[in-house]
This record gives C-alpha cells, sequence and structure tokens, in this order.
C-alpha cells in the first residue's frame, strides 16, 4: 500500500507513507492488523491474541475503532481526543469479546502515531513499538509494556536476561482485556523528513534496533524498505507475524 501526496496545492502536504504485514515463517494465520489515513496522518499498527480467531478479531476491530474516530478530522489534536479514541477501541473489544465466549479473552497490543501541524503524537499499550530515525539516528518512541521491560526498568534484571527470557512476550497492558486501558501518551516535535517506523514484536524479536536503522539508511522508497525489513526478520527466523508501517514527515 503506497500513498503519494496530496494532490490539492491549497491543502497541506500530506505525510507519504507505506505498509506491509506477513504472516512468517513459522504461523499459520496473521493476527496482526495496521491502519493509515495519511489525508489526516493517522496510522496504526496492532498485534492480536486470543484463541481460535479472536487475535485476529481484536487487532482488526482496534485499528478500525482508532481510524474511525480520529480520520473524520484533521485539525489539531490534543491528548485527550487520542485517549478517547484508544478508550472507545478498548471498549469495543472489550464488549465483542463479553458477548462471545470464542472471543473471551482476546486482546491486541496497539501503536498509533497521529501527524498534524508539525507535531507528533505517539500513543500505545503493549510491546509494539514506534521508532523515530532523524539524519540517519534511530531512537525508540515507546517503552514495552512487557513483564521483562518491566524488571529491567526496576533493575531486576539484565536486557540480555529479558532478551532470553521465556516470559519475554507476557505483556502488562493490552487493548480488550479490561473495561478500561490506560495508554501512554507521548508528544514529539517533528522536522521535515523524520522518518517513524510502527512494527509489532515480530520485527523487533527478530531483527536488533541497529540492523533496522541500517536497512531504514539505506535511502530506499518506502515501499521497498517494509519490503526489506520484513524479508530479513523473516530471513532471520520470522517465528512470528511480522508488520511494520513507514510514514514521513512531509
Ligand atoms: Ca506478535
Amino acid at each position: 500500500m503506497r500513498e503519494s501526496s496530496s494532490p490539492s496545492e491549497e491543502k497541506k502536504q500530506a505525510p507519504e507513507a507505506a505498509a506491509l504485514t506477513d504472516v512468517g515463517r513459522v504461523r499459520s494465520s496473521n493476527e496482526d492488523a495496521f491502519g493509515l489515513s495519511v489525508e489526516t496522518g493517522v496510522f496504526v499498527v496492532c498485534d492480536g491474541m486470543g484463541g481460535a480467531a479472536a487475535g485476529e478479531v481484536a487487532s482488526r476491530m482496534a485499528v478500525d475503532a482508532i481510524i474511525e474516530r480520529l480520520c473524520t478530522d484533521s485539525g489539531d489534536l490534543s491528548s485527550a481526543a487520542l485517549e478517547a479514541a484508544i478508550q472507545a477501541a478498548n471498549r469495543r473489544v472489550y464488549d465483542r469479546a463479553q458477548v462471545n465466549p470464542e472471543l473471551h479473552g482476546m486482546g491486541t497490543t496497539l501503536v498509533a502515531l497521529v501527524l498534524r501541524e508539525g507535531q507528533a503524537w505517539v500513543a500505545h499499550a503493549g510491546d509494539s513499538r514506534a521508532y523515530q530515525l532523524r539524519r540517519g539516528e534511530l531512537t525508540r518512541c515507546t517503552q514495552d509494556h512487557s513483564l521483562v521491560e518491566e524488571q529491567v526498568r526496576l533493575g531486576q534484571i539484565t536486557q540480555e536476561e529479558a532478551d532470553y527470557s521465556p516470559l519475554r512476550n507476557v505483556i502488562t497492558r493490552a487493548v480488550g482485556t479490561a473495561p478500561f486501558l490506560m495508554p501512554e501518551i507521548v508528544r514529539l516535535d517533528v522536522e521535515s523528513g523524520d522518518l517513524f517506523l510502527l512494527c509489532t514484536d515480530g520485527l523487533t524479536g527478530e531483527l536488533s534496533d541497529e540492523h533496522i536503522a541500517a536497512i531504514l539508511g539505506q535511502q530506499l522508497d518506502l515501499q521497498s524498505c517494509c519490503e526489506r525489513l520484513i524479508g530479513e526478520a523473516k530471513a532471520a527466523g520470522g517465528r512470528d507475524n511480522v508488520t511494520c508501517l513507514l510514514a514521513r514527515v512531509p
């Protein structure tokens, strides 16, 4: 999926974006989902979980709920509006899981980026991540809501122990698993040319931040860059579904 800049001159230039998802080399279904509205600068990646097809349902519902809430308006965004959209997505997934026994317990990670008025808002719950690349330097914008990352923060285990822990997939916040959710929301200043990457742990579980930075630094077009990221994650094992979304500030 590729989007070009807005055809209308009087409108502000829209971000350039591309996204791709892949089932990987081991799983039989893809529980990741992504959505984007380039015109209104809204980008979302989710990684669903739950038995049977529940993970797929949760991630798709959450993506659609965020896009629906935020793409009707292209003006200024407040933290409250972004939080309200995430709460609405949470409620929608949670309520659906309550009334359908097959979907009980489903949930999804969520990482959302909104690019507007020279600012970026990043919101997340779970271990899907956002990164920002500026002049070749890659910065992580999110801290995983995962058991091992919290243990690292508390000094209980080292980063290396976390990387190899059998508990590394346990997440501590998710959309849809409880009636209320506390997402983490940050506002970042952006410069023209900044590149944002949203991705699931199927990418970051296979590739180091240095490896990701090297691929992003190859100056490929965004679609080719997504293909390269996913190709290398699969070459490194492809043990999980892999999703990446790239958005460049105009
Ligand atoms: Ca995953």
